[in-house]
Formats: structure tokens, C-alpha cells, sequence
């Protein structure tokens, strides 16, 4: 039988966890930590994307300030907001829900995030300190990714790792993450020639390309632990329902694998929880409260 790795539950204990770190961070400080959420425009997955992370804050005691902007808004008013959210003491974190409008520079807006309050881990700083190993706030899915295979007792030490996708957001930093664990690891991209072969030396396979459904049981050594970052919405053949799915054929992987995660229910809900537990670190640094969740940030 394979292992469900399952995000959806370990992200509800990391949660309850939290709260407790904040009830009691709270003798000390004399504010619930902060968290302001830019939105730009008005796609419709961001605003599930952020009405979830709203609500996960909630659940923790997290008070979440949402900046919903117009879509035609110029990046020099956006980093104005940036600044002075940088300047507020009652924020401890900010997030800019990705993507953004095409005439917006993500990049260039988020490296004027103070980095010590860049609760998504992308800051060129924050990544640099990743590199080093050093403690700072993490890529949050990357973060989730190594948290889910550890909570289940899975080393990543020796292990050999193949990562699809070397995309800032996913690839490149959960990569560096399974380094930092003593683990060895290949990234393969769309140029990659020989992927089956490669992945089919893979103890464990994180997969992050954004093709539904690319990866059969032909890519899967046997009793690999396989990772699905994936998540797409596919329109069924009738055209009426919608099938959640991700980069991995599932049903024909799973008699092969050891361990894999669901989807939905896997990568997904370890995201979210990764930005509250950088919530909580920012603020616990903020309020000169000694961090309680330095295990957490991989
Ligand atoms: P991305 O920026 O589009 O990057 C995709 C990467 O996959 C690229 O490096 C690309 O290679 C590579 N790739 C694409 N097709 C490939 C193929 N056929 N063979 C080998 N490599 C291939 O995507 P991302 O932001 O990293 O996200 C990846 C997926 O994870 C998406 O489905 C996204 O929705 C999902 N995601 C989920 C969560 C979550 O919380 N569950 C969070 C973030 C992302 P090149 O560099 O050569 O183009």
C-alpha cells in the first residue's frame, strides 16, 4: 500500500500549532501579528486563492489586510503601497498574489518588499539566504514540500531527487532546499533530453511543469515517493463538469509508488499553511519573541 501524503491534515496541525505559538507570543507582544495581501485586477482563481489565505488566517489569529487594486493600476503606485505597508508596524508580512497584470514587473515589485517582511520567501535576499542555509523566511510551496516529506519521517539525506520545472517560484528553490538537506538532485526543464530515463532514477520525484497529466507510470521507479505540485482545472469531454487533476497521471503511479501526494488535498493546502508560518516568524522577530518555528522553514 502507498502513502498518502497528506497536506490537508498536516496543514491543520501546523495550524494549531501556530496558534498556540501566537496565544502565547502574545504575553510578550501587545499585537496579533499582521498581514497585508496585494491583489491586482480581478481574476477569479487569485480571489479564491486569496479569500483562502484570508480565512486561514483567521482560523490562527492572524489579522489579514487585503489592498484589492484596479488592474490598470501603474507599478510605481503599487510600490508606493509597498513602501508604506513597509513602514507600518502592524504589518509583519506582505504578499503580492501572483500573477499579476502583463504591464506590472513582479519581479521588480517584489524585491521592493523589505525582505523581512517578504512572507512569500522570493525576495533575491530571502533566496540568497537559502543558498547559504541561513535562517530567513522560505519559498512557501518549496517549504511545504520538504515539511510534508519530513513530517512523515521520509529523509531526503542521500536521497536521489529529480525536480521537473526550475521556475523561481517552485523548482529552483525546492531544489536548493533538498540540497540543503544532504540530498542529490538533478533539475530537468523543457529542453531536458532523456527525461523518462532520468526520472526513473529518482527516489523521490517532484514534479512542478504545469502539464497536466505529463508524468505516467513509465517515468516512476518502482517504489519511488512521487510529489505533484500540479494543480489544473480540466473542462470534461462533455464540457459540463471539471476534473481537478495534476502533472501526474495518479491512478496508474500510485501501485508503483511508496508515497505520493493527492491532488487536491497534497501541495495545495501546505502552501497556505507555509505563509502563516512565515507570518508567525516575521512577527515573532519583530516582537522580540524567540522564533518557535525555525523547524518549519527548511
Ligand atoms: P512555471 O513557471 O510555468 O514553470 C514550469 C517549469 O516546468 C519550467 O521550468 C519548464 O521548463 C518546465 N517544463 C514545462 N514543460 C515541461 C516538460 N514537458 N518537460 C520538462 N519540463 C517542463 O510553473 P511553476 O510556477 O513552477 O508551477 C508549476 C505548477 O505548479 C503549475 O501547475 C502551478 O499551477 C503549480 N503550482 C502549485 C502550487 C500549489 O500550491 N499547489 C504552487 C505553485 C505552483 P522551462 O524552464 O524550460 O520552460
Amino acid at each position: 500500500m502507498s502513502l498518502k501524503l497528506d497536506g490537508k491534515k498536516l496543514a491543520l496541525e501546523i495550524e494549531q500549532r501556530l496558534k498556540n505559538d501566537l496565544d502565547s507570543g502574545l504575553i510578550i507582544s501587545n499585537r496579533s501579528p499582521g498581514l497585508a495581501v496585494i491583489r491586482i485586477g480581478d481574476d477569479p482563481a487569485s480571489g479564491v486563492y486569496v479569500r483562502n489565505k484570508e480565512k486561514a488566517c483567521e482560523r490562527v489569529g492572524i489579522k489579514s489586510f487585503l489592498f484589492h487594486l484596479n488592474k490598470n493600476v501603474s507599478n510605481e503606485d503599487v510600490k508606493n503601497l509597498i513602501n508604506e505597508l513597509n513602514n507600518n508596524s502592524d504589518i509583519d508580512g506582505i504578499l503580492l498574489q501572483l500573477p499579476l497584470p502583463d504591464k506590472l514587473n513582479a519581479q521588480d515589485l517584489i524585491s521592493n518588499i523589505s525582505p523581512l517582511k517578504d512572507v512569500d520567501g522570493l525576495h533575491e535576499v530571502n533566496i540568497g539566504k537559502l543558498i547559504k542555509g541561513e535562517s530567513a523566511l522560505r519559498s512557501c510551496t518549496p517549504a511545504g514540500i520538504i515539511n510534508l516529506l519530513l513530517s512523515q519521517g521520509i529523509s531526503i539525506e542521500g536521497k536521489r531527487v529529480v525536480v521537473i520545472g526550475r521556475s523561481l517560484l517552485v523548482g529552483k528553490p525546492v531544489s536548493m532546499m533538498i540540497l540543503n538537506q544532504n540530498g542529490t538532485v538533478t533539475i530537468a526543464h523543457s529542453k531536458t533530453k532523456n527525461l523518462v530515463q532520468i526520472c526513473n532514477e529518482a527516489d523521490i520525484l517532484i514534479v512542478a511543469a504545469g502539464r497536466p497529466k505529463l508524468i505516467d507510470s513509465s517515468y516512476i521507479k518502482k517504489g519511488a515517493i512521487i510529489i505533484d505540485v500540479g494543480i489544473h482545472k480540466l473542462k470534461s469531454s462533455n464540457n459540463n463538469t471539471f476534473e481537478l487533476c495534476g502533472d501526474v497521471k495518479l491512478k496508474e503511479v500510485i501501485p508503483k509508488v511508496t508515497a505520493y501526494t493527492p491532488v487536491p488535498g497534497g501541495v495545495g493546502p501546505m502552501t497556505v499553511t507555509m505563509l502563516l508560518v512565515n507570518t508567525i516568524f516575521s512577527w515573532q522577530r519583530n516582537c522580540g519573541i524567540v522564533s518557535t518555528v525555525d523547524d518549519l522553514l527548511p
